[in-house]
């Protein structure tokens, strides 16, 4: 009696495997494809803000290297500027998906900007998820809003794909950590109020890796020429 147990559980699966397939060839044509009620609302509201506010924008953002800080703090308004933290600080309190959802729609108006829009999300989660009250309650409120704006800093001019390899150090003294490093290709870079940055506190490899919140105006802490790039200017 194994046999038809299996054969009925590997056609299942092979029929899984093939819905999952049409599904995302057809959500590429049609990204409503699959949402429920809530996340077609979501999607909708993105997809007007993008095609309002940032498509009859990108061009000139993009030729100028625009940090577009009014809009930014528009889609912030819209609850797009901490979508999967918790709302106790500000958060949308969303899930993943729906912050899928957003970004698919926003990026359809300004791929740079939404890819921002991604990082500061990054970013403000982090200090959500592992943050302590102290903290999630000093930095989240702002930054829920866009009234600040938050930069990831793991790469580095010598470790890029490699990001374990970094050299960035932390080292503790007394109540502060005293930091020594560069970190190169950071979205937001100079804009940016908070930097959620990765250094080495410990051992060589990932584990020896902590994770420190430095803000704008530290001293020390300074900025290089903005790279020249191809689109992604911010
Ligand atoms: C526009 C832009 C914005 C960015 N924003 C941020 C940011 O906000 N924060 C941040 O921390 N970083 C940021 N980055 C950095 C980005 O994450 C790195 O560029 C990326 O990690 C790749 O590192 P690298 O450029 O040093 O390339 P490298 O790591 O030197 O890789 C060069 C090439 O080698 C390939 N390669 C590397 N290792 C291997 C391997 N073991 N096997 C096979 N192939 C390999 C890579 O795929 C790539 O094609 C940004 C980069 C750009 C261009």
């Amino acid at each position: 009696m194994l046999t038809p147990v299996i054969l009925k559980h590997c056609s299942k699966f092979r029929f899984l495997r093939f819905s999952n397939f049409a599904r995302s060839i057809a959500s590429f044509l049609d990204p409503a494809l699959g949402l429920s009620e809530e996340q077609l609302q979501v999607q909708k509201i993105a997809q007007e803000f993008s095609s309002k506010e940032m498509f009859p924008n990108m061009a000139e953002w993009d030729e100028k290297e625009i940090f577009p800080v009014e809009i930014l703090r528009k889609a912030a308004a819209l609850g797009f500027g901490a979508i999967y933290s918790s709302e106790k600080y500000g958060g949308s309190g969303m899930t993943r998906l729906d912050a899928s959802i957003i970004f698919e729609a926003l990026s359809r108006g300004c791929v740079s900007t939404t890819a921002y829009i991604t990082i500061h999300n990054m970013a403000v989660w982090m200090i959500d998820h592992y943050g302590n009250e102290e903290q999630k309650k000093k930095w989240l409120p702002k930054l829920s809003t866009m009234e600040h704006f938050a930069s990831y800093c793991l790469t580095e001019p010598n470790s890029g794909s490699d990001a374990a390899s970094l050299s960035t150090t932390a080292k503790k003294e007394g109540d502060y950590y005293i930091l020594n490093g560069t970190k190169a290709f950071i979205s937001g870079g100079g804009e940016s109020d908070i930097y959620v940055l990765m250094a080495r506190t410990g051992q060589s490899g990932p584990k020896g890796i902590s994770c420190l919140v430095v803000e704008k105006g530290t001293p020390g802490l300074s900025f290089g020429k903005k790279e020249k790039k191809v689109s992604l200017k911010l």
